[in-house]
């Protein structure tokens, strides 16, 4: 595997919006992102509609309108974190994350004002940005309202849900295969500042045995079944989730109970582009 390890000696409070600051499982519905950004009209609408109704309760004093700048504010990314929390994320430290993470900021600026709709979007290369609840739901189940030392993330892509974790996680390292999205990452993460990101241009199916290992591994494409590299860098008691499948995926956690001991369990559907081996 090439390593072209990166560092980001950077300070958190940079990438948090510090004004935005402040169970259940339930089923994410498979779709597309090209089917997402072309036929996001409704949803834009509906959150056009959310916003309207946002700026009724809230008195501002009037200003020129921007087209466009609206739908990147604040108060989209509140929306997007209420829906989030209404479809069972309760973990408050992820809904936190969520919301001061500007997801704007990792998809073209096409497509900036489809970020706080909660759905996959293009990225090109034929991949995506993660949908808002899924990343979330993966990001509540691993941390299972404990503290997280040393995760790995599979396929960072655009760097977006890289960022959610190092809210929620001491130290994140991600691996992506496609050399494009690795540099787009670094591109994305770099004016953020983020001090505790390692980014990683490889085949995630190997994991990092270097730093192995690591209390979470959360794998952002799905394969035919969970490889066991990564299986054997968990820590006792760590936990795994991965969407698992082809055209039917599920979610699958496991939990690295012994030595040569995990545990398996089916979560709930989901739909994500593929994992594959080697890297381009
Ligand atoms: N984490 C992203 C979602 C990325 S999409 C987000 O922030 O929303 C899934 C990514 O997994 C793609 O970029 C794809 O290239 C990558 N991928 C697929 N197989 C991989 C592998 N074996 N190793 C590393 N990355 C892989």
């Amino acid at each position: 595997m090439s390593n072209n390890e990166k560092r980001f000696p950077l300070s958190l409070s940079a990438v948090v919006d510090q004004r935005g600051r402040q169970g259940k499982i339930s089923t994410a519905m498979p779709q597309t992102a090209v089917k997402n950004a072309a036929n996001n009209q409704q949803h834009t609408q509906g959150v056009r509609a959310l916003g309207n109704r946002l700026a009724q309760d809230i008195p501002v004093p009037m200003k020129p309108v921007m087209p466009g700048v609206g739908m990147v504010s604040d108060k989209f990314r509140q929306a997007m974190v209420s829906r989030v929390a209404q479809q069972g994320v309760k973990d408050p430290l992820v809904l936190s994350a969520l919301q001061a993470i500007q997801r704007h900021l990792f998809v073209e600026s096409g497509l900036a004002s489809q970020a706080y709709i909660d759905a996959s979007l293009p990225i090109g290369h034929h991949q995506t940005i993660s949908q808002p609840y899924i990343v979330a739901r993966m990001a509540e189940i691993l941390r299972n309202g404990k503290s997280l030392n040393k995760i790995l993330e599979i396929g960072t892509g655009c760097g977006y849900q890289a960022a959610v974790l190092s809210l929620v996680a001491k130290e994140v390292y991600s691996i992506e295969r496609i050399k494009a999205l690795h540099e787009l990452a670094k591109t994305n993460l770099r004016p953020m500042r983020i001090a505790n990101i390692r980014l990683h241009y490889g085949d995630g199916m190997l994991g990092l045995p270097q730093v192995a290992p690591f209390d979470g591994i959360i794998l952002a494409a799905a394969g035919l079944e969970v490889p066991n590299a990564l299986l054997s860098q968990l820590t006792i008691g760590g936990r795994l989730i991965a969407p698992v499948g082809g055209r039917h995926q599920v979610l699958q956690l496991i939990e690295r109970l012994g030595q040569h001991e995990w545990k398996s369990t089916v979560l709930e559907q989901c739909h994500f582009v593929p994992l594959h081996q080697g890297v381009i």
